[in-house]
């Protein structure tokens, strides 16, 4: 493909320089050559009109003699360096400055007739075979009492007007090549700004489409060329960081999967070859089925992230009261509070606060948050889920006093998988993947999450979301 379009556009050169090469010399030279013959006609049948008027009517009338008319034509016929003849209607050539004033022996030019111009007002031949080459030759008539008494006929020799016709071309033919050359110049920069880039282009599609998405490469112009450059670059480097995430997202599961796994295998195989004698069973069984429950939750919270993804976030969108959700999330955690001695304090404004989102989704969100609360919090201490007015925004914040969440963790909470190595111990059942949910959630809503925490002093997630119009129209009084 690359040669190909180098080809072709050297090619459309070539045939560019052709063509111009054919159109000057065809054309060129015939219509100069026509053009300077008509100016030429032009000017010497003005002066040829004007002898007729001035000298030769006045010679028919015999107010003016032959010698005199002579002397003048002479010197006029040396300025327009051509040979001007008075000639009757018959042939007979009255006067000649070619030649001297000869009475006695009239001359005769055979076939004399001036109708040869045919409608024009001159030719272009040997005149009545009077020379060897072609001349131009104009025809004035010359009238007296309205009657055709002679013709003053100015013949121009065609060498003339053929050296000023070759001197015009010779500089049409030099501006033609020149033009020639300077359009190679044009090539120049075809080369430089398009095929050198598409070149590098095609080369990085090739290796992209052979898979290599880590090829970088630069075209350093600002224009299309560039952008286009820079666009395919950044389309590789997102793939290939697509790819990066993907083969890590699925070491990652496979590495949560394999762990519950070879745990319950190696439990169960121990069981039945009775390494672990029959009393133990009820133990173990147990620990498989925290591993199962595990496994369990793993798959659904994959499912949940995948639904997210592929459903572009379809979002059912409701007008809901939040204070409803929050209390019915907080009932569901009593139990492994009370395992654990801790308290849930609800601060709700209003009875009631109504807010426009996706309800089971939003029931997701504060279920992970409250679930990570309890599982991050130390015995006998308080969580607090409370909720803020704000403009229009309702911002509810869950607050815990436990482990905390390093500085450096922080940014890293919310990738998929991520456990900080501090709450490693705590929670042997995470599985990394809750934080990106919610964060996922609350983005499609276009709305912002935030973590404030310190290691050991304890966390508070707060998330905002739009307050709905119900809640104006109860608090107006009817
Ligand atoms: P998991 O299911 O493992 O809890 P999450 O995505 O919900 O996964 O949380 C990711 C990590 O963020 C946790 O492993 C923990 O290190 C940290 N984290 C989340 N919530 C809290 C919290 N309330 N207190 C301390 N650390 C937290």
């Amino acid at each position: 493909m690359r040669k190909t379009l180098y080809l072709k556009f050297v090619l459309a050169y070539f045939i560019f320089a052709v063509f111009a090469f054919i159109a000057v010399t065809m054309f060129v030279p015939s219509m100069t050559r026509e053009q300077l013959v008509r100016e030429k006609a032009e000017s010497l049948y003005a002066e040829a009109t004007l002898i007729s008027e001035n000298y030769a009517s006045g010679l028919y009338t015999s107010e003016i003699s032959l010698e005199e008319v002579k002397t003048q034509l002479d010197s006029l016929a040396v300025y327009l360096n051509s040979v001007i003849r008075i000639i009757n209607p018959s042939g007979r050539l009255v006067l000649d400055t070619d030649n001297p004033i000869n009475v006695e022996d009239a001359v005769i030019i055979e076939n004399f007739d001036p109708t040869i111009t045919k409608g024009s007002y001159y030719t272009v031949d040997k005149f009545f075979g009077q020379y060897q080459n072609n001349v131009l030759s104009v025809f004035a008539p010359i009238t007296s009492d309205y009657k055709v008494k002679g013709y003053v006929v100015i013949n121009h020799e065609m060498s003339a007007i053929e050296t000023s016709c070759n001197n015009i071309l010779n500089i049409s033919y030099i501006t033609l090549v020149i033009t020639i050359l300077l359009s190679v110049i044009i090539l120049i920069f075809f080369t430089e700004m398009v095929y050198a880039p598409l070149t590098k282009i095609t080369y990085a599609t090739e290796q992209y489409a052979s898979g290599n998405m880590h090829y970088e490469f630069q075209v350093d112009s600002d224009d299309e060329m560039g952008y286009l450059a820079a666009c395919l670059n950044y389309m590789a480097s997102e793939i290939a960081r697509g790819e990066d995430d993907q083969k890590k997202f699925v070491a990652n599961v496979s590495h949560d999967f394999r762990s519950p796994l070879t745990s319950i295998h190696g439990y169960l195989e121990a069981m039945l070859d009775g390494t672990i004698p029959p009393e133990l069973h009820e133990k173990y069984l147990n620990i498989v089925l925290n591993e199962t429950e595990r496994l369990t939750k793993l798959t659904n919270s994959l499912l949940t992230l995948n639904n997210l993804n592929t459903k572009g976030m379809l979002l059912d969108k409701t007008d809901f009261d939040i204070n409803q959700v929050i209390r019915r999330v907080a009932a569901t955690f009593e139990g492994s509070c009370r395992q654990k001695n801790i308290a849930i304090e609800v601060i709700l404004t209003g009875e009631k606060m109504y807010v426009n989102a996706d309800k089971g989704k939003i029931e997701q969100v504060l279920y992970n948050l409250t679930d990570n609360a309890i599982k991050f919090s130390h015995q006998n201490s308080v969580i607090k889920i409370e909720t803020t007015e704000k403009k229009n925004k309702l911002f509810i914040s869950v607050k815990d006093a436990g482990i905390g969440i390093p500085k450096e963790d922080q940014k890293l909470i919310w990738d998929r998988f991520y456990k900080s190595d501090l709450s490693r111990g705590k929670d042997k059942k995470g599985t990394g993947l809750g934080l990106s949910i919610v964060k996922e959630i609350i983005n499609s809503h276009d709305e912002h999450i935030n973590v404030i925490s310190t290691e050991g002093a304890g966390s508070e997630f707060i998330f905002s979301l739009p307050q709905s119009s119900i809640n104006e129209e109860e608090d107006d009084p009817v």
